[in-house]
């Protein structure tokens, strides 16, 4: 009898499969629950204040109590500190607390435009109130104009009391729009621009209002009923814009993708399909053996610069807070040898192949949607540059413990050589000497209005979170 001849490929070639076939039937459901759970999420998450709002909520409810306030902290004890409203972290004390830590670290800020800090104008010409905004991070301008968008933000007035401002979320909400320019009157005045340049900065201004008010003294009718209004609603005035964090956001809310509803399609998914799975897998760490910190910043789409950016003294303020709270008397040497046996995810998203555009992926190289999480080894823009890399020693780690955990998994980088590239915070985390990789669901048309994941990729970072962080 002839010897089955073995398959050389199946034996020694690597095997990747959509997690949509690879996992049990029982599993797809509580992913297909966990993405529900993702979108309510979204919905209601659309800033890096109301991030950090609804999560400081859900876990006190939980147990989690404020660091600020701490005294002292034991093993298992879980903790959450937060940064001026904008970042935060959630931990939970291992039993070897001065082995090094555990971290994984998202973003919670997403591309979109802000107010000017004088934002409120009138355009006689046109009989409308407009609102005047400078866009925040790396977007397409021409992505956001004829579309309905929200307003989510604070105002402070002089003397200091906060008012929040959420609107156009709600069905029976207004909303505000950029318009475009018509198609009939658009071939020269857009025709001969390049794409890019489709709309521009200074042309991202909202319509916010037509009616004047009747008053023949007033010489910006439509501009005074808006802040008759806003005084009325809110009770501000307009000199109080100067003292805002004002955001403009997609008004819509997210939505399954596809006949399959294998997908979900909603603003701000970078990065917070990192940030929502890895806070819900911070919720569920318990007594773990290392110290599991779940970070969250703001200002990751602008560079983490700032007070309240990955690039801040916030992570080092945090884990030598843990650490004197565990035992005073612990040396700064000492520290720096804990942080140098830290481990660390950067919390990122990469980029799934778009169909439309295969040409700027290296095929072998690049994320499938529904495949599982991307590990990055590293990023950066042409020969690496401005990357931090994960040494080999690290990766396998990584491939030991979701191959431990049955969790797929893809390697990729996020395009060809010398095509583009983007950074993350992985580097600010680097250079206290700790092991750092990024893992994180691909997006298709991420940093669009609308960017859409697959179901199994938010369910596969999510199981990867949760189990570095119970380790
Ligand atoms: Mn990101
Ligand atoms: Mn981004």
């Amino acid at each position: 009898m002839a010897k089955k001849k073995e398959n050389i490929e199946e034996k020694y070639g690597m095997k990747k499969e959509s997690m949509w076939l690879a996992l049990k039937k029982k599993e797809i459901k509580e992913a297909m629950k966990f993405a529900e759970d993702y979108k309510n999420f979204l919905k209601e998450v659309k800033t890096e204040r109301e991030a950090v709002e609804f999560m400081v909520k859900e876990a006190e409810k939980r147990g989690f109590k404020n660091l600020r306030k701490a005294k002292t902290l034991s093993v298992g004890d879980k903790f959450y500190i937060e940064n001026r409203g904008k970042s935060l972290a959630l931990g939970v004390v291992g039993k070897k607390p001065y082995e090094g830590f555990r971290l994984v670290v998202s973003h919670i800020d997403s591309p979109r435009m802000d107010l000017k800090p004088n934002p409120l104008v009138e355009d006689h010409d046109a009989a409308l109130a407009l609102l005047k905004t400078h866009y925040y991070g790396g977007i397409k301008k021409y992505h956001w104009v004829s579309r309905p968008l929200a307003l989510h933000g604070v105002v402070y007035t002089k003397e200091g009391k906060r008012i929040d401002i959420k609107v156009g979320d709600n069905p029976g909400d207004p909303v505000f729009v950029i318009p475009d320019l018509l198609p009939h009157l658009a071939r020269k005045a857009q025709g001969d621009r390049k794409l890019f340049e489709g709309i521009k900065g200074e042309e991202l201004q909202l319509v916010v209002g037509n009616i004047p008010v009747e008053d023949k003294e007033v010489k910006n009718k439509v501009k005074a009923y808006i802040l008759k209004y806003l005084n009325e609603k809110y009770g501000i005035v307009e000199e109080d814009f100067n003292s805002a964090d004002i955001e403009i956001v997609p008004a819509e809310e997210p939505r399954d993708v596809g006949f399959d509803r294998s997908m979900i399609g909603a603003y701000g998914q970078d990065d917070r399909i990192c940030a929502y799975t890895s806070f819900r897998a911070i919720l569920e760490v318990d007594n773990p053996t290392y110290t599991s910190i779940a970070f969250f910043y703001d200002k990751e789409e602008i560079g983490s610069d700032g007070n309240v950016g990955a690039q801040s003294n916030f992570l080092e303020y945090v884990l030598a807070k843990v650490t004197s709270l565990l035992n005073p008397r612990y040396t700064h040497v000492e520290f720096l040898e804990m942080l140098y046996k830290t481990k660390a995810i950067s919390a990122d998203v990469s980029a799934a192949i778009n169909p439309l555009f295969k040409g700027v992926h290296d095929i072998p190289n690049a994320a499938k949607a529904g495949y599982g999480v991307v590990i990055s080894k590293y990023t950066g823009h042409g020969g690496k540059y401005g990357a931090s890399e994960a040494t080999a020693e690290f990766m396998s780690e990584i491939r030991a413990l979701l191959s431990k955990h049955h969790i797929p998994y893809q390697v990729a980088e996020l395009g060809k050589v010398d095509e583009g590239g983007g950074g993350t915070i992985a580097k600010f985390f680097a250079q206290y000497g700790m092991d750092v990789v990024d893992i994180g669901p691909g997006l298709i048309g991420m940093h669009s209005p609308f960017e859409i994941a697959s179901k199994m990729d938010v369910w596969s970072a999510y199981r990867t979170y949760a189990a570095f962080l119970s380790q």
